[in-house]
This record gives structure tokens, C-alpha cells and sequence, in this order.
């Protein structure tokens, strides 16, 4: 009979030297990430990607629905706070739009009883 291994392959923390099981996403030592190749979103990216979310409000939902299909807690973060980004940029366009609306409406309404 062949000696089947019980416990799953055991990496080393690159950190801190501790044994962590191979198929881990963090030390349970040290809390630093284990398989940091996984997720290769650099900072500059993810805030490229928050500028286009509130600027280009409609466009955060491709980032949103691209991102939250991606394994990784950096992916789903992405995902999340874009969503947000851009929830939060649509809010603010209809309300400004609504106030300028208002205010138009206001002026034409003055100009109505300025004529009558
Ligand atoms: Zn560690």
C-alpha cells in the first residue's frame, strides 16, 4: 500500500519563515500574503480605474462586472469600490442636472411673468 500524504504540501513563509499550507492566501503567522502573484493589479491601475468610474460614470460598470469575475480580495475590492465610484457619480450628475433643470425653469418662468 503507498504512503498517501494526510496533510496537504506544506510551503515556508517567505517572511517569516513559518509553515503554511501550500494552497493558503495567507501566512497565519505574519498575515502576509503567500500567492501575491495571483493578483497583479498594480495601485497606479486600480486608480486609474476609480478616476474613470466617477468621470466616466457609465464606464466604472464595465470595471465593476470585469473585476468582480476575477478571483482575489484585491479584484473584488476593485469591483466593489467602483461600483460604488460610480453609484456615488451618478447621483451627483442627477442631482446637478436636476438643480440646473430648476434654475432654467426658474429663469423661464420670470421671463413668462416679466411678459404677462
Ligand atoms: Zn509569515
Amino acid at each position: 500500500m503507498e504512503n498517501v500524504p494526510l496533510v496537504p504540501p506544506i510551503v515556508q513563509c517567505p517572511s517569516c519563515r513559518f509553515p503554511a499550507i501550500q494552497d493558503a492566501y495567507f501566512c497565519y503567522n505574519c498575515g502576509k500574503p503567500l500567492r501575491p502573484k495571483l493578483e497583479s493589479i498594480s495601485i497606479g491601475k486600480e486608480i486609474i480605474v476609480y478616476l474613470v468610474s466617477f468621470f466616466l460614470a457609465p464606464l466604472g460598470l464595465y470595471f465593476t462586472v470585469k473585476y468582480i469575475r476575477q478571483p482575489g480580495e484585491v479584484s473584488r475590492r476593485i469591483a466593489i469600490i467602483s461600483m460604488i465610484i460610480t453609484a456615488v457619480a451618478v447621483i451627483i450628475a442627477a442631482y446637478s442636472i436636476n438643480t440646473f433643470l430648476q434654475s432654467a425653469y426658474q429663469s423661464i418662468n420670470s421671463l413668462n411673468a416679466g411678459l404677462f
